[in-house]
């Protein structure tokens, strides 16, 4: 992983590469991000530039045999701990019981949100957890020399799913740790132990630019400048919610199609229709759904934008619809339709019944659109 392969966060990769250069280097540290700011490849790049014997100014060169193994996730002194699902009959209790399973879901996405991770492993009903075996295996791996003779380091991604024992144990190698030991939490969430916080140096990892995540969609997907541009300005940030709306567009005729009959029930609020979409769409499954939330809030902004008469980024297929749909959408409904999807994007990755979940957004969305046009 190279900080070439992050989008945007250009100021935060100069300061790591000089505190790196000027070995500043706190040996606990925290990088707090949401979802889709990159936090924890950002700790992998920053690692990979620590360990490079052949670093630029600006970046690892990616080619030494540390970058090389680092980037495939098998250099021996780089270490990975995140939340799994406590299973006897599979003989899990701990990371390295799924590291296999993790490297190819990261190095697939390494902006996998904790919901992808939770659905590869098939345990979505699942509770994410790190649990007291795993301090054992940190405290472990992190006591024994370098394999290489530089740091060990360990980067444990979402500690807030440590349990209270856990993070207890982990709290005394914070306080005392062995020779040349970096620590990176990888975290979305500062509701944390207060004594883990105070022994770790924060960097917080703040959302990408819109005009950042623009380029990354003309670059890493090929999209056209205009499609590009509105899926930046409706993604808020988030770059893993950007690529949901990418993969939406694969599917876009498609959730056209389910997006128009969702708003015509909407605004009569027919309840037999509404509870045989609803069945529909909950049998599509999570991964589709949050595509599907995603391609809604672009659309909606779409529509939001051509009320303006700042039409952007609109499939000539669609305009027909968009025309029709436009009048009874208005900057402010718009604003709050679009913020009600966001909240039900993040309840989908957060495990919501899908029903209940959908019935209540569809609700909310009918009482958002103007009174006196229900009837068109
Ligand atoms: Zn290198």
């Amino acid at each position: 992983m190279q900080f070439k392969d992050i989008v945007g966060h250009a100021a935060l990769k100069q300061s790591m590469i000089k505190t790196i250069n000027e070995e500043r280097i706190s040996h606990a540290q925290m990088f707090l991000g949401a979802e889709g700011s990159g936090a924890l490849p950002i700790a992998l790049a920053y690692i990979q530039y620590l360990f490079c014997t052949n670093k630029g100014e600006t970046d690892s060169c990616g080619k030494c045999s540390q970058c090389h193994r680092i980037s495939k996730l098998t250099h021996p002194d780089v270490h990975f701990v995140y939340p799994v699902a406590l299973s006897k009959e599979k003989g899990v209790e701990k990371s390295s019981d799924l590291f296999r399973e993790f490297t190819e879901v990261f190095l697939n996405d390494p902006y996998l949100s904790l919901a992808d991770w939770m659905d590869f492993i098939g345990a979505e009903n699942k509770q994410p957890t790190i649990a007291v075996e795993e301090s054992k295996d940190i405290l472990h791996k992190m006591s024994l020399m370098a394999m290489e003779g530089s740091y060990k380091t360990m980067i444990i991604w979402m500690p807030e799913k440590m349990n209270l024992s856990t993070a207890n144990k982990l709290l005394k190698v914070l306080e005392e740790p062995p020779d040349k030991t970096l620590f990176i939490l990888v975290s979305e969430s500062s509701q944390m132990l207060a004594t883990i916080l105070s022994r770790t140096q924060l960097t917080k990892v703040l959302r990408c630019e819109e005009s950042e995540l623009t380029e990354a969609l003309i670059e890493h997907h090929g999209l056209p400048l205009e499609t590009a541009t509105a899926i930046a300005k409706a993604c808020e940030g988030n770059y893993r919610l950007a690529q949901m709306m990418v993969k939406g567009e694969v599917d876009a005729e498609f959730n056209m199609q389910r997006f128009q009959t969702w708003m015509r029930i909407c605004l009569n609020l027919d309840g037999l229709k509404l509870s045989e979409w609803i069945n529909e769409v909950a049998s599509i499954g999570r991964e589709k759904q949050k595509q599907f939330i995603a391609f809604a809030i672009k659309t909606i902004r779409q529509s939001i934008l051509l009320g303006l008469n700042y039409p952007s980024g609109i499939n000539p297929a669609d305009a027909d619809f968009l025309n029709k749909f436009s009048p009874f959408i208005n900057y402010e409904n718009g604003a709050q339709i679009a913020e009600e999807l966001n909240n039900a994007y993040y309840a989908i990755e957060r495990n919501a019944h899908t029903k209940i979940l959908f019935m209540s957004v569809s609700i909310k969305i009918h009482n958002y659109f103007p009174q006196r046009k229900k009837s068109a």
